[in-house]
């Protein structure tokens, strides 16, 4: 099918710069933004929280369809606007009861999962599937699903009586799959030929993301190492016989990064620069440095870590080492949020090194620019991570990563080896085992070439030249969508 013609409606939970708990927003931003420029009529459907409402000028669709009882909950209405800075179409979901309320997109302030998330979800799924069933009048040739949250869309079009549309599901993370209550089937309108072990019934419970994996044409996910670590015991998460079952319709496209993630525009930087001139990024290392509280000297190494504080992340890796790693010369610089009893133990710590430590628990779109542009290193030891953003935004920003080698950083991360330097490809630091002390002696790995100021600066410009943009991965998106069409 030429690539002007295709229609997708592209399925999400959040959207960057509306809604964000993590990378799933910012793919769900850059890339229906890169398709759209290469020509793809996509459009969002994405659920009306109350951010949503209040930043986008939102109109009820010009359908003559009244919007109904959706999964018999209290009327949804569909309302249309525009993503803001782009071209994308937004389809949101109005329905107060189901998302009219204060707090994430998936949990309350407390952070305890909304109750209901399988009514949600399974709302945003149906009328996903609505859309393939062409009820509406933008009718899709595809629809691209995101996660366990608009995973059951696959199922409710395999079990629709007229369904237009083929189906793909992009795994951005396999450790959550929206397990729920098997009572709940037929709430969902699922039908009962769909609960059995080759469907959607899991460990007597009903997974949403298996509802996905099994009925959708394609699985996608989001770097070829995470494709192949799924089908795995270690990464599956209980899923990698079913992964391995579909291994001949499961691809790996890494994410790109967003042309807004730049340092020699960036508008959330004090400082601009490029490979060529990094004085601006001395700069932004001062900068930071004040707005933190950090002792100040120059010549000693900054390492940022940001993200969510969850067991994948690896922060339990760094902790034992952490005094280490500051009486190695270096001082850190860490932004995030997730587990409570992780946040208590960092606030203390940083009462403890401060000066040497600067802790932010809370999320801050800002500072986490600021904290790739300033820093010298960036810490990643995740246990496992599907692409993972941050190392790119690193490379970007001249910031040389330390990265476990697993999924997208496997996949992104070249390792300072004599032959990779000899090559001129060398852009981080990378490490294997899941082990504080193995971690330790990569972190003084990398600082022994921080002390050697031209050979740093060549890696930088290395990393800093590589092309992360959108470009190359919408280009393979767009290729998957027209085998899938053809
Ligand atoms: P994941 O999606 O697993 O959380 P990614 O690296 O793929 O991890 O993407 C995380 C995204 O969220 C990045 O854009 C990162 O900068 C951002 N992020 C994570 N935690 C925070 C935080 N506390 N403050 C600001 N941005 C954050």
């Amino acid at each position: 099918m030429d690539h002007n013609s295709i229609r997708v409606l592209f399925a999400t939970s959040e959207v960057f710069p509306l809604v964000k708990t993590g990378g799933l927003a910012d793919i769900s931003f850059a890339l229906p933004k890169a398709l759209r420029q290469l020509g793809v009529d996509v459009r969002l459907l994405v659920p009306a929280y109350p951010v949503i409402k209040q930043q986008l000028d939102l109109k009820p669709v010009d359908d003559p369809i009244p919007l109904f009882p959706v999964l018999n909950q209290a009327p949804a209405q569909l309302l249309l606007g525009q993503l803001p800075d782009t071209d994308v179409p937004v389809y949101a979901i109005d329905s107060p009861a189901l998302f009219g309320r204060e707090g994430g997109p998936y949990q309350d302030s407390m952070g305890n999962d909304w109750a209901d998330n399988a009514l949600r979800f399974g709302v945003l799924s149906r009328i996903a599937a609505y859309f393939g069933e062409h009820r509406f009048s933008f009718k899709p040739h595809l629809v691209h699903c995101n996660d366990w949250q608009t995973s059951l869309a696959p199922a409710y079009l395999h079990y629709a009586p007229a369904s237009h549309a083929k189906t793909l599901i992009s795994l951005h993370n396999v450790a959550y799959q929206g397990v729920f209550d098997a009572g709940l089937l037929h709430l969902l309108e699922l039908p009962d030929a769909s609960y059995h072990m080759h469907g959607l019934e899991y460990y007597q419970q009903l997974s949403f993301l298996k509802a996905g994996i099994v009925y959708a044409n394609w699985v996608a996910t989001v770097s070829p190492t995470y494709a192949r670590e799924i089908q795995t015991p270690t990464f599956g998460y209980g899923l990698a016989g079913l992964l391995a079952s579909r291994q001949h319709e499961l691809s790996g496209i890494l994410n790109g990064i967003d042309a807004s993630w730049s340092p020699v525009n960036d508008p959330l930087l004090p400082h601009h620069y490029h490979a060529d001139d990094l004085s601006g990024k001395a700069a932004n290392k001062h900068a930071l440095r004040n707005r933190l509280g950090l002792h100040h000297a120059p010549e000693r190494p900054l390492i940022g870590l940001i993200g969510r504080l969850a067991y994948q992340k690896g922060l339990d890796l760094v902790l034992p080492v952490l005094p280490n790693i500051l009486a190695e010369g270096a001082q850190v610089v860490l932004l995030g949020s997730g587990d409570k009893g992780m946040e208590q133990h960092l606030r203390e710590l940083a009462q403890r090194y401060q000066g040497q430590l600067s802790v932010t628990i809370g999320y801050d779109e800002a500072l986490a620019h600021q904290i790739e542009a300033g820093s010298d290193l960036f810490l990643m030891p995740s246990r496992f991570e599907p692409c993972g953003l941050n190392q790119l935004y690193s490379m970007c920003y001249g910031t040389l990563p330390i990265v476990r080698r697993t999924g997208g950083l496997a996949d992104t991360v070249i390792d300072v080896t004599p032959t990779h330097l000899d090559q001129g490809i060398a852009t981080g630091f990378v490490f294997d085992y899941e082990d504080p002390a193995i971690l330790l002696n990569t972190v003084q790995r990398a600082l022994v070439l921080y002390r050697s100021p031209e050979l740093w600066r060549y890696v930088q410009q290395t990393a800093m030249r590589r092309d992360f943009s959108w470009t190359k991965s919408a280009g393979d998106y767009l290729d998957l969508y027209q085998h899938l069409l053809a």
